[in-house]
């Protein structure tokens, strides 16, 4: 099902992100860990793509796994940067062939030697330019793309990332998704100041739980998030007991979730970090909201 249909609807739902193996021998354990958070019945899981292409038949694979054995819909995720035309193009016959009815549009992150070096040769720059080569494959994919709440750190200001953004919905993105975030103030003000802006489509808030004190430094640099104070003392408290800061961690997102569904919000994507435990607990601790 498209995910412009899944949004839709009335209630209040939780998608899921994975991500595939970087290698053929984790490959049967990440599937695993995929069809565990499958199982757990979200309205749709999104499945990423390791930027240079590494992945990229594994993210197909996933997808179509879920699908199949699961009737869950499924968005594959696709980065462009560095990549030929050619390759690209390739690409999106390969998800032609597969099925694939969703997919999400990325520029992909700019490695060290990416933004230094030339890129005038470059085929795409922008995952604008990516929307706009998938809406003319002739494919009815209904399109994704991501948004920064805290705006994305190559981006002069926010003015700027909103315009660029504008432009990529425009182009043909049927939803946004976010950032992670953990402080939910920021995702407001910046959904007050997209709609200013003229986007419509809907944006659903990326909630990523952190139950380990190491991942929160990897967090902050993948995304430069703020840590609310709220959060960092949860840390300092907890970190150095892994059972409590996992429970910590988990109560930190369902928090943020249950503040976000009562303010409207219908949908709230996870990052599940492919750990079905984490999801199935937010589940649970949701389960009288989510009915
Ligand atoms: P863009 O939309 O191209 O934006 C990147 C920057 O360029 C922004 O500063 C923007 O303002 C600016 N910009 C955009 N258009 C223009 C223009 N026309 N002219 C000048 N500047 C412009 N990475 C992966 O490798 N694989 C994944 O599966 C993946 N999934 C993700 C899912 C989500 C929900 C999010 C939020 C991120 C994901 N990423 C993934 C990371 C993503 O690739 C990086 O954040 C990347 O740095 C930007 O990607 P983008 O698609 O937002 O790029």
């Amino acid at each position: 099902m498209r995910i412009s249909e899944i949004l839709q609807r009335d209630a209040l739902s939780l998608s899921f992100e994975v991500f595939p193996p970087k290698t053929t021998s984790a490959f049967a354990g990440v599937k695993a860990a995929t069809e565990a958070i499958a199982a757990l019945g979200p309205a749709f899981v999104s499945v990423t793509y390791g930027a240079g292409g590494g992945t990229s038949r594994y993210t197909l694979e996933i997808a179509r796994n879920i699908r199949e054995r699961y009737g869950v819909s499924t968005i594959a995720h696709l980065t462009c940067v560095s990549s030929t035309r050619e390759l690209v193009r390739e690409r999106i016959a390969d998800m032609k062939a597969a099925g694939i009815e969703n997919v999400m549009a990325l520029r992909g992150d700019l490695t060290p030697e990416l933004s230094q070096g030339d890129r005038s040769g470059w085929a795409y720059h922008h995952a604008v330019e990516l929307v706009r080569e998938l809406k003319e494959s002739g494919a009815d994919f209904c399109i994704g793309g991501a948004c920064y709440p805290e705006v994305h750190p190559e981006s002069a200001n926010q003015k700027e990332d909103i315009l660029h953004l504008k432009e990529k919905v425009d182009a043909g993105c049927e939803f946004l998704t976010t950032q992670m975030f953990f402080d939910n103030n920021l995702f407001f003000n910046f959904l007050y100041k997209i709609r200013e802006a003229g986007i419509t489509v809907p944006v659903l808030p990326g909630i990523m739980p952190i139950t380990k004190a190491t991942q929160v430094e990897r967090a902050i640099q993948l995304s430069g998030s703020f840590m609310p104070q709220r959060f960092k003392s949860l840390v300092d408290k907890f970190g150095d007991n892994p059972d409590a800061m996992k429970q910590a961690g988990i109560a930190y997102a369902t928090d943020q979730i249950i503040d976000l569904y009562a303010n409207g919000i219908k949908t709230v994507h996870v990052y599940t970090m492919n750990t079905p435990d984490v999801a199935a607990k937010i589940l649970d601790n949701l389960s009288h909201i989510l009915g």
